[in-house]
């Protein structure tokens, strides 16, 4: 805490890992010989800079960019970028800290970094949010590359933004370097699936978690918190498999419709119109709008908070255990807080952390960067059937860890675990660097 002061999400991310790999320091002396868990703790490179920027009117504004290259040990860093206003260093370490594990259990040659901007993109007109994108990229191009580091979206950063930062990375470098970023549109080179990858994934997770305990999603009622990128393909898998999606929400607070959610109505209001969520709610009028409401106080049997760190807390575990919720799978980043989590153990409901159970958007950047490389593109159909046999990967190895450590059912141990071993291995490999 006093190498890296005022950074809580960070010191929240890192005790979360510590707590639970100390059954694999003990297996392992040659790791704290090697000092890995210092290592591992401390970014490989951090940059921050200035971003300025004009707006429609002609003032001028001045963000501040990020990109954390955290640690390379298995391949090129690899994670999105995030403009929102809350972003400062401490969310992008703790978001590059959990992503370098979560690239470990794709298994995929991917290491572990992360970036964005204290940038509010919201009520941004076209014209500034290209203005701002291609800022942003004439700082931070002379740190990426598809050898070096690959980013990709996250909060505020999708498909529009994505197009902007590559125009620009191609108009300064004069490369067509397909591989430098992924998330991009099919248009240019970007890959089927990688657009539902980390909803759909989540989902896979979940399947997987059912399927354990010789269940499945048919007839289930699910809450999924957000209504962006991943939460969107969130429902839309769930209603595949035969699960209803009774509630969703923005930050302005939750919409609840017993019938299910509308997907063709949640996108149109999400996704092309750019609007808040109340507006569902003028096109299917038998459905409810809690303004600043917490959607966990709709009963459920699974959960998958989707939206953003600390989402969910003791209070609202304790909600969701007493309506009947057996399963949650986190589609965002640390989205459960620590006394939540706690909560869900206590009660013996299944919990998968994201770091497992959102890794199908890496995993299909990662297949997006192997397209790229060898100039294919695979089908939808294709695509699908290659996340969905990383996320019953990843699930297996979180199972057989946490079951190889005495700890059956614990998805938190088993993903810390496996993850930190992966990482821990190639960095003895390669020296004290
Ligand atoms: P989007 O920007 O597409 O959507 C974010 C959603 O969460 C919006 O509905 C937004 O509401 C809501 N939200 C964001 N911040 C807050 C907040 N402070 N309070 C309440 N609601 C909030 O982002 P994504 O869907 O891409 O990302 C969601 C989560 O998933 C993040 O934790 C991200 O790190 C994680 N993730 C994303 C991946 C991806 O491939 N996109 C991959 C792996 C993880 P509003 O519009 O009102 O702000």
């Amino acid at each position: 805490k006093r190498r890296n002061p005022g950074e809580d999400e960070f010191h929240q991310a890192v005790r979360e890992v510590l707590d639970s790999v100390a059954p694999a320091l003990r297996k392992h002396p040659e790791y704290a010989e090697a000092k890995i868990i210092e290592r591992i703790c401390e970014p490989e490179r951090q940059i921050i800079f200035r971003v300025p920027w004009e707006d429609d009117r002609g003032e001028v504004h001045i963000n501040r960019g990020f990109r954390v290259e955290f640690n390379s040990a298995l391949g090129p860093y690899k994670g999105g970028l995030r403009f929102h206003p809350s972003v400062y260093l401490g969310i992008i370490k703790f978001l590059g800290f959990e992503q370098l594990f979560k690239n470990a259990l794709t298994g995929m040659p991917i290491g572990g970094g992360k970036g964005g901007s204290d940038f509010d993109p919201k009520g941004r007109s076209e014209r500034e949010i290209m203005r701002f994108c291609q800022s942003f990229m004439t700082e931070l191009y002379r740190h990426i590359g598809e050898y070096t580091d690959v980013p990709a979206g996250d909060i505020g950063v999708g498909g529009r933004e994505i197009g902007y930062l590559f125009g620009q990375y191609k108009r300064i470098t004069n490369r067509y370097e397909s591989g430098v970023l992924t998330g991009k549109g099919l248009s240019y080179g970007g890959a089927q699936v990688r657009r539902e990858a980390t909803g759909y994934g989540a989902v896979f997770f979940a399947e997987e978690m059912l399927r354990a305990d010789g269940d499945s999603f048919d007839g289930k009622r699910v809450v999924v918190s957000g209504s962006g990128n991943v939460a969107i393909y969130a429902i839309e898998k769930v209603h595949q498999l035969g699960g209803t999606v009774v509630a969703c929400s923005d930050s302005s607070g939750y919409v609840h419709d017993d019938k299910g959610i509308n997907l063709e109505v949640l996108k149109e209001v999400k996704e092309v119109r750019r609007a808040r969520i109340h507006e569902y709610v003028d096109a299917l009028p038998h459905a409810s709008f809690v303004p600043g409401g917490r959607l966990w106080d709709v009963p459920c049997q699974v959960a998958i908070p989707s939206a953003t760190q600390n989402e969910l807390t003791a209070a609202d575990a304790r909600t969701l255990i007493a309506g009947g919720c057996t399963i949650v799978v986190e589609g965002a980043n640390m989205p459960t807080t620590p006394d939540a989590v706690r909560a869900f153990a206590d009660a013996r409901v299944r919990f998968a952390p994201g770091k497992a159970a959102n890794a199908g958007g890496v995993a299909a950047s990662a297949l997006e960067m192997q397209q790229n490389a060898s100039r294919d593109s695979w089908t939808f159909a294709h695509s699908e059937e290659r996340l969905r046999e990383i996320m019953r990967t990843i699930h297996a190895r979180c199972y057989a860890t946490a079951d190889e450590y005495g700890m059956p059912g614990n998805y938190v141990a088993g993903a810390n675990i496996e993850g930190f071993r992966l990482v821990a291995e190639a960095m003895l490999a390669h020296g004290l660097i």
